[in-house]
């Protein structure tokens, strides 16, 4: 029900009126967004690669209205691909569609994607496309092999909780795609996704295991930017244990595949898999339309959500 209101509130304009005003949220989204520029977001990043984890970086912003903005973000991840190179940090680049106009015009989209996955492609990086809400999965998924016949660059998300997903996972995994599993974080209904966290959870692991069989023998390169085939994104010791046990068991070596986690969360779990040998890939991210990501953030943990509640109304 919480969940539920606060992914509610995250697509609704007179909350994000009203909770971007509020100093409390400024200050609570801070432990998620590394700052509001790129500098901030590669300062981050550089202080990851030196406790040895990795780093994508995320312009935030999603839901563009018109193509001069969508023009922008791409400018931006041109120049955080720029300052990747220059710097030598660790990091990749994660972005979002509607952030590059998905909902404007899907040519106008690939276009502006494009323009980022070439330019990736010349600096020897790589791109992740996040995945949004049903109604842009199958955009997102053929945009995604679009590109990654013409650059061979560019990952997709999948997400545990969609019926879909092992079908499309096979699918992708199969057109040697690089591929990020993560348990979704949109409100979506239940007869495209369960409803029970049980069930997701043991989809992730049924997928996790899938994805990792079809990584054992995929190529990888070790200079931290271009990711393995599989990414296991999550922060849930039962799933990351479950991923190590079914490894070990078939010995799928570490470099096979890497653990991600978001910016600000779990910070001990990231540090303590790095220790033991493992690939962790932190998602940064950075600007200033932090809004719908910081709700999402606070849905997907009630203790998140009663601490905001307590900041808000504390005098
Ligand atoms: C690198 C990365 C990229 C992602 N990309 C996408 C994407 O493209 N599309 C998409 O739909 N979703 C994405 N997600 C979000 C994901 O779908 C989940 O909503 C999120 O990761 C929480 O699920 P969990 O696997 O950590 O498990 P959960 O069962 O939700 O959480 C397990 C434990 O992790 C901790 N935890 C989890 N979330 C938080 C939090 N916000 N604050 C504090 N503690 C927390 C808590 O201790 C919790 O008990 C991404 C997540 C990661 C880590």
């Amino acid at each position: 029900m919480l969940q539920r209101t606060f992914l509610a509130l995250s697509r609704a304009g007179w909350a994000q009126d009203l909770i971007t005003q509020m100093p409390v949220s400024r200050q609570m989204a801070r432990r998620f967004v590394s700052g509001e520029t790129i500098g901030a977001a590669i300062a981050a990043a550089r202080a990851l690669n030196a406790k040895g984890l990795l780093a994508t970086l995320d312009f935030l912003g999603e839901s563009v209205t018109n193509e001069a903005e969508a023009r922008r973000a791409a400018d931006e991840y041109l120049r955080a691909l720029d300052e990747i190179a220059a710097g030598g940090v660790r990091a990749n680049v994660s972005l979002k569609l509607t952030q590059f106009g998905l909902d404007l015009d899907y040519d106008f989209c690939l276009q502006n994607v494009r323009r980022v996955a070439t330019h990736a492609r010349s600096c020897g990086n790589f791109v992740r496309v996040d995945m949004e809400g049903t109604l842009h999965t199958d955009r997102t998924l053929a945009l995604v092999r679009a590109l990654h016949s013409e650059c061979g660059n560019i990952g997709a998300v999948i997400q545990a909780y969609l019926y879909r997903s092992e079908a499309d996972l096979l699918a992708l995994a199969d057109a040697g795609i690089r591929i990020r599993l993560c348990k979704g974080a949109y409100q979506e209904p239940p007869d495209k996704a369960y409803p029970n966290k049980a069930d997701v959870d043991a989809n992730y692991i049924k997928l996790a295991q899938l994805l990792l069989d079809r990584s054992a023998n995929a190529e990888r390169s070790d200079d931290g930017r271009i990711p393995p085939l599989a990414a296991l994104a999550t922060h849930d010791e039962k799933m990351i244990a479950a991923a190590q046990a079914y490894a070990e068991a078939h010995h799928i070596p570490h470099d096979r595949f890497e653990f991600q986690m978001l910016y600000g969360v779990r910070r001990e779990l990231q540090e303590r898999l790095a220790a033991k040998g493992y690939a962790v890939r932190i998602y940064v991210p950075y600007g200033t339309h932090w809004y719908p990501y910081f709700m999402r953030r606070l849905a997907e943990r009630p203790a998140n959500v009663w601490f905001f509640v307590r900041s808000t109304f504390a005098k």
